[in-house]
């Protein structure tokens, strides 16, 4: 049923988890905690003290932290020691410029080489690091910076003309806006970060900090309502030093690859901080997705452990096996997952195109890391998120009353997916929205808004938003399902299934599906597809309805808007679509 692997001792690396049970047994935060570093004289946690600082005073100075590869060709390598001095001297502009602790600092760029080195020195001036998705028009851009009190913005004049200049009368506390490719100042408050950076001190002592101080803010797409600010605290490296270590299974002579751009939660975790953390070489692209490009760069920078999501793996298999076949990926050992159900035939696909399965993985924003896993050592269940984290308590829950929950403790029975608070990289809340916070937990759970089941061997399966679950005839059926299912069929390239509402059987299950190149959409095609589907799902859980459609709208997150779907079928507003990816 599962996907076994070779035996570990076997593996040219040894994993760091072999034995599950026993790594949890034996699980403590303390353990992690003295595996990293603390501020010298005890004066607390930094993450950029943990992910650069400790590396560059050690033997890894002169190793390579950070690979960048621009959208034109050029590179650009940066050793830990770099790293180090080029953050400082972003410290020290800071605290020049009056910002300290719990300030907010914005960042709206590519994936360029001076966000990284922003990120961190705002990590060490203990300041609040908010990156935004540089694909964000003004209005998004506009709630974020306001409802995040940004002081200083980081951005390039383009993106500072198109999107921000018409902002800033509305924005008071927006101080200053850093601008990394201007070569002089362009105003008392519109800075050029070249000149800043030359002019400041390459050290930096960074000052005491508390475990709990807040390091990033978060926002949440917003595919569920308008933005939520996650906050997260230094100590969170503990969860992504962890994760590192068992699930992207780092060693120290890894070269690491997180497709995710820093404007979400997984860019900057594992974009950033997790591998650093690690004393290895991070990967960064600043291209967009190009299936030819990224086989070339899986190959030539000998990429052994590559971090993406299930969009682009289905892009891969849109193109097929030969091109893929072509490249020489014999580094890479660990292919990981995230942000979206991975269907089994993309776990398969792996295997079959690249020599390696799939391991898929959940977290969300608030969760600050990854919290369920399919193991680098352990089977892979096709479909599954896998199991908890060592240090991670994860439940099936049942709400039952205004402020209790149950747990479910029979397998394969469906509810909401929560998690027992306290790990480290948790958020400790939303900006402005202590309620919204408060309504997060419930009888001792946090509750993470997604349905899912667990199985007889403690493996949990995604089965959808709380808010996406179709009620059709009394029956409960999780979109996922019913996708993974079409997906199976060799015509379909993606599905998307919404509940339409139905005045007999109260939603009536609706999928959209783009057709693989090759198939043509017509009546014949959409029958099969309807028998197919009630052949592995039963009538009562199958589509009644399919329309096809050349691609389906996805967030700059990859995910598909069953929302939007579910709008254009019913013909109401679409709402915010400045997270839509513009059709290929
Ligand atoms: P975000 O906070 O934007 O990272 O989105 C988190 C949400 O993405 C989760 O609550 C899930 O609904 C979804 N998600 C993340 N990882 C997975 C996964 N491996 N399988 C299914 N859904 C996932």
């Amino acid at each position: 049923m599962g996907i076994q692997k070779k035996h570990p001792a076997s593996w040219k690396t040894v994993p760091n988890l072999l034995n599950y049970a026993d790594v949890v047994a034996n699980f403590s935060w303390n353990t992690i905690r003295n595996e990293l570093q603390g501020l010298p004289e005890g004066r607390g946690i930094n993450i950029a003290h943990e992910a650069v600082d400790r590396h560059a005073g050690g033997p890894l100075r002169d190793h390579v932290a950070l690979q960048w590869l621009g959208s034109d060709g050029a590179e650009r390598a940066f050793t830990y020691d770099d790293l180090k001095r080029l953050s400082n001297r972003f410290a020290n502009i800071l605290k020049e410029l009056g910002l300290g602790k719990a300030d907010t600092v914005c960042a709206l760029a590519g994936r360029i080489p001076e966000l990284y080195i922003a990120a961190l020195g705002v990590f060490k001036n203990t300041s609040v690091f908010c990156p935004l998705f540089s694909a964000f028009g003004p209005e998004p851009i506009f709630q974020r910076l306001s409802r995040g009190d940004a002081k200083l913005l980081l951005t390039t004049e383009r993106y500072y003309r198109q999107k921000v200049s018409q902002l800033m009368g509305d924005l008071p506390l927006l101080k200053h806006v850093l601008l990394v490719d201007a070569p002089d100042h362009l105003g008392d408050d519109l800075l050029s970060l070249p000149r800043l950076m030359a002019a400041s001190s390459d050290t930096y002592l960074i000052p005491p900090t508390g475990a709990e101080d807040i390091a990033a803010l978060h926002f949440t797409s917003g595919t569920t309502g308008i933005p939520k600010g996650a906050l997260h605290v230094h100590s969170a490296a503990l969860t992504h030093y962890m994760t590192g270590k068992y699930v992207m299974d780092f060693h120290p002579e890894d070269v690491f690859w997180c497709t995710a751009d820093p404007g979400w939660v997984t860019g900057t975790s594992y974009g950033i901080i997790s591998p650093l953390l690690h004393g290895i070489t991070n990967v960064v692209d600043e291209a967009d997705f190009d299936a030819v490009r990224w086989c070339r760069i899986l190959a030539s920078r000998k990429v052994s452990v590559w971090y993406t999501a299930p969009t682009a793996i289905r892009r891969f298999m849109r193109m097929g096996l030969e091109p893929v076949r072509e490249y020489d990926l014999s580094q890479l050992r660990l292919i990981h997952s995230v942000g979206e159900p991975l269907n089994p035939e993309a776990v398969l696909w792996g295997l079959k195109a690249m020599g390696l399965p799939i391991h898929d993985n959940w977290w969300q924003t608030e969760t600050g890391g990854i919290m369920i896993a399919n193991f680098p050592a352990i089977e892979i269940r096709p479909g599954s998120m896998g199991r908890p984290l060592p240090g991670i308590e994860a439940a099936i829950v049942k709400r039952s009353g205004k402020d209790s929950v149950t747990v479910i403790e029979a397998d394969g029975v469906q509810g909401e997916l929560a998690l027992r608070p306290g790990w480290p990289s948790m958020f400790r809340g939303y900006l402005h929205d202590a309620a919204r916070y408060r309504k997060c937990f419930l009888g001792g759970w946090y509750l993470t808004g997604d349905l899912a089941k667990r199985d007889a061997d403690g493996y949990f399966w995604f089965v959808g938003r709380a808010d996406d679950i179709i009620k059709t005839s009394g029956h409960m059926v999780g979109p996922f399902e019913v996708e993974s299912v079409l997906m199976a069929h060799p015509a379909v390239a993606e599905a998307g299934v919404i509940g339409k509402p139905d005045p007999l059987i109260g939603e009536m299950v609706k999928a959209f599906v783009a057709l693989k190149p090759g198939f043509t959409p017509s009546d014949a095609l959409r029958l099969e597809l309807i028998g197919f589907a009630r052949k592995k799902l039963g009538s009562a859980v199958a589509p009644k309805e399919i329309d096809f459609t050349p691609d389906l709208p996805k967030n700059k997150a990859g995910k598909i808007m069953r929302r939007l779907l579910k709008a254009r079928e019913l013909g109401l507003p679409e709402g915010d679509l400045s997270t839509l990816e513009e059709s290929e």
